[in-house]
This record gives structure tokens, C-alpha cells and sequence, in this order.
């Protein structure tokens, strides 16, 4: 089988800075706006489990490497743990939890009965051979033992991780089950290949949720998606199919930028021809039917639309300036630290925040697992109508609480996910 992981690679890291910073700002904002009940804000500040494990695996050579993966629970009272697991050279532990505490809100504000997760393996997939990757993914999932579950944690795809990957997990969980056990084990990990029980539309369904939610925006703005140009940063699973979704619209892809470099066409890039590309070369480097940018160009693009697709702190105090949009509706997670947010809201940019706008992904992800507890399969037109349903309706609760609390978007996606969750401590109280 074709490996897509090289296809995914990343080299050049983001900027590091602390994200786990953000989501603590973030937290801390809407917690003090609705003042969230002081004792559940103790309980929600901080992660529940937090498992770091060093593990070896057999390379090609016949030598032995090892590798630091991580697992990050923040909060399990909705349901069991969710969230993906990322390969990546910059993953860290603040990283995975900030990614997991992401991950409760997300799955609160989606109504979906999931708590957050996030994992991953500090290591670069691009240096990697197909059988590496493999026995990786395999000690991996081995060294996470009994931490993960289909009922207790549930891991998904992220950068750089794809359905292969799910499907390694998948048969080295249940190989180490019990026989009777197996068949009622399928829902371990989501985002799996169809034929292995995974669900229709999960691979589009991270930018599916996104171009539900910009279409829900732009009806309340009466703006006309048709001829709207938009701009996109990553161009893997979420930027490519957010591209590719938003095509039918009439709208006008007209810069993205990825791992390899920028590339602008103010005419209009096609995205299912630029996913081609993307697929053999590995990058948006070199696509003919447009011109390189550099990455201060890249951003100072005009466009109505930004989705930023790609890694944290992307739109941040250099790059916030030099935005010409109107919309930033975030596909990735945490693409905008705090510094960028208030300069967003000073110039009147319409926010989607990721909790909101690229919760697509684990609603799919929550359709997949429930499809594999019933033995069920469902066709893609009701996997999408379900989908679209719980991303407008999720959208409409965030608009209305942001309007009742007078912030904005972000605050508001927040207030949410705090509301529901202290609903659920206050009836259930805490043990013992
Ligand atoms: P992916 O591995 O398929 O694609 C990542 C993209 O980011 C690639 O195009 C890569 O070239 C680009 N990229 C990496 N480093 C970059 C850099 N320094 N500058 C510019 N571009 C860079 O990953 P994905 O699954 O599409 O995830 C993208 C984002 O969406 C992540 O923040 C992820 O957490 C988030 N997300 C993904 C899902 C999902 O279902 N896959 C769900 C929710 C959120």
C-alpha cells in the first residue's frame, strides 16, 4: 500500500513558544467573565493524567532508536478521553496540554459525550522509512498500554498521523486483547481506513466543519461566498479539504503557504489540481500555475477569507498587522496566540475560533465510534447531514452566548464548553 505519511511531512517547526500559555489566558478570561464556580475552575485548570513514555523500536539498519511519546488526559466527565496524536518535531508536553485541554472544550461545545485528550511522538516522520514508521506506531501503542481504551481513550489522526497509522494502532490494541474482547474493540481509534471500520467522511470532516461554519458566517453577514477569495496555511488533511469544499461556492482560492513555502495567484489557485501537486511533490513549493511568496507577502495576501491549516502561533503580534481579511475562521489549533487575538479585534476581524470552527473532526470521529458499537455503517449523505446539524448548532450557541456576554467569539466558545461542564459537576458533585 501507498504511504501517505510522507506526503505529510513537516520540517520546519513553527516557533516555539509556550501554547500551553494561551490556553491558561484563555481559560482564565472566560472563567473570570462568567465567573465559573471557583472550586470546578480548580478542577479544569489543570490536566488529569499525564503519561510520558520513553520506548524503543528497530529501525532498518538493525539498530535500535528511542522515542518520547506522549499521552495527555485533561478531562473525562463528559464521556471518555478523545483527541489525536501528532508525529512532529516540536511536540512537548505543554504542547499535548494545551492540545488536550482544547480537546474538552471542543467536544463540550460540539455536544458530543467525549472528554479531551492528545498525544503524540517528539520525533520528524519525514526521516522515517514506511516499515519505521510501522514498528514505531506499534511500540507506541504498546508503551500506552492500558492508558488508552474504546471506552476510556480514544485516539485520532493530526499532523503528520493519517489512517494508516489508526489502522497500526487498531491491530496492536487488538492484539493484545483478549480474542473475545476484539470485535468489541473496533472503536479504539477513529479516523480509521473505511475498510477497517472507519467512517464515511472523516477525512474531509475537520474542513467539512469549517466550511459549515464560514457558510453559517457569511449567511449572517448576507456576505456572498461566490467570488469571495480566501487564503489558506496547510495544505494537508484540514487547509486541502477546506480548499477543496469551498470550491463549489464560487470561491477563489488565492495564496497558501505550507512547510516547503508560499505560493499567491491572485486569479485563483485550483485546489483539487494544488492537492495533486501537493500529493507528489510534498509541498506547495514549485506549483506552476502560480507565483512564490514569501511569508510577509503570504500574509499581507488581500483576501475576504484566512484559514489558517496548519500549526500554534502562527497569527501573532509580527503577523496579526499584516492580515487583510475579514474572516479568520481556524481550521488548525491555536493558530493565534494571545497578542494576535487583541489585535484581530482591533482591526474588526471576524473571528471562528478552533474550538468551534474545527470541531468537525471529532464529531466525525464520534459518529465513527458510535457506528462501530452498533455494528452499523452509515452513508455519507447522513454522516454529513448529522454533521452539519451539530456544527450549526454549536455555531449558533457560541454566537448567542458571545452577544449575551458582550466578547468576543473566542470568549464566548469558552463560556460554552465552562457552562456545560460545570453543569455536570454541580449535579454529579465530586467523589467522595
Ligand atoms: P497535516 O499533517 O495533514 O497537514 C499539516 C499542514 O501544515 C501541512 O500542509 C504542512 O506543510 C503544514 N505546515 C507544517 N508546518 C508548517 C509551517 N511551519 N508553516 C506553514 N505550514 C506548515 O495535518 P492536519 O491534520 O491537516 O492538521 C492541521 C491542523 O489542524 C493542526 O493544528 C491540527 O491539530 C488541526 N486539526 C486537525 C484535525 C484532523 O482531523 N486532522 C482535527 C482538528 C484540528
Amino acid at each position: 500500500m501507498e504511504l501517505a505519511i510522507a506526503d505529510k511531512i513537516t520540517q520546519k517547526p513553527a516557533i516555539k513558544r509556550n501554547v500551553y500559555e494561551n490556553v491558561t489566558q484563555q481559560f482564565n478570561k472566560a472563567s473570570d467573565l462568567m465567573d465559573l464556580d471557583p472550586d470546578i475552575r480548580k478542577i479544569l485548570a489543570t490536566t488529569t493524567n499525564e503519561i510520558i513514555v520513553h520506548f524503543p523500536a528497530i529501525m532498518d539498519n538493525g539498530r535500535i532508536e528511542m522515542f518520547t511519546g506522549y499521552r495527555v488526559q485533561h478531562n473525562n466527565v463528559l464521556g471518555p478521553y478523545k483527541g489525536g496524536l501528532r508525529y512532529h518535531p516540536a511536540v512537548d508536553i505543554d504542547e499535548v496540554r494545551a492540545l488536550a485541554t482544547w480537546m474538552t472544550w471542543k467536544c463540550a461545545i460540539a455536544g458530543i459525550p467525549f472528554g479531551g485528550a492528545k498525544g503524540g511522538i517528539a520525533f520528524d516522520p519525514s526521516k522515517h522509512s514506511f516499515g519505521e514508521m510501522e514498528r514505531i506506531t506499534r511500540r507506541f501503542t504498546y508503551a500506552l498500554n492500558g492508558n488508552i481504551g474504546p471506552e476510556y481513550d480514544i485516539p485520532a489522526p493530526d499532523v503528520n498521523t493519517n489512517s494508516q497509522i489508526m489502522a497500526w494502532i487498531l491491530d496492536t490494541y487488538l492484539s493484545s486483547v483478549t480474542p473475545q474482547e476484539r470485535n468489541r474493540s473496533i472503536h479504539i481509534v477513529t479516523g480509521k481506513p473505511i475498510a477497517s471500520g472507519g467512517s464515511q467522511g472523516r477525512d474531509k470532516a475537520t474542513g467539512q466543519g469549517t466550511v459549515f461554519c464560514i457558510e453559517q458566517w457569511a449567511k449572517d453577514k448576507n456576505f456572498d461566498l461566490n467570488n469571495a477569495t480566501y487564503m489558506i496555511q496547510g495544505f494537508g488533511n484540514v487547509g486541502s479539504w477546506a480548499a477543496k469544499l469551498l470550491k463549489p461556492f464560487g470561491s477563489k482560492l488565492v495564496a497558501v503557504e505550507d512547510h516547503t513555502g508560499a505560493i499567491s495567484n491572485p486569479e485563483g489557485i485550483d485546489p483539487d489540481k494544488l492537492a495533486i501537486y501537493v500529493k507528489e511533490r510534498k509541498g506547495v513549493h514549485g506549483y506552476p500555475a502560480a507565483e512564490p511568496v514569501d511569508h510577509e507577502s503570504f500574509f499581507k495576501t488581500k483576501a475576504d477569507i484566512f484559514i489558517p491549516a496548519a500549526l500554534e502561533n502562527q497569527i501573532t503580534a509580527e503577523t496579526a498587522p499584516l492580515l487583510n481579511v475579514k474572516l479568520v475562521a481556524e481550521g488548525a489549533n491555536g493558530p493565534t496566540d494571545i497578542e494576535g487575538d487583541g489585535i484581530l479585534q482591533e482591526k474588526n476581524i471576524d473571528l471562528l475560533p478552533d474550538i468551534l470552527c474545527n470541531g468537525g473532526g471529532v464529531i466525525v470521529s464520534y459518529f465513527e465510534w458510535l457506528q462501530n458499537k452498533r455494528s452499523e455503517s452509515w452513508e455519507l449523505e447522513e454522516v454529513d447531514e448529522r454533521l452539519r446539524k451539530k456544527v450549526i448548532n454549536a455555531y449558533k450557541k457560541v454566537k448567542n452566548t458571545s452577544q449575551e456576554f458582550n466578547t468576543d467569539w473566542r470568549t464566548g466558545a469558552y463560556i460554552v464548553a465552562l457552562s456545560s461542564i460545570q453543569e455536570v459537576y454541580r449535579t454529579r458533585g465530586i467523589f467522595p
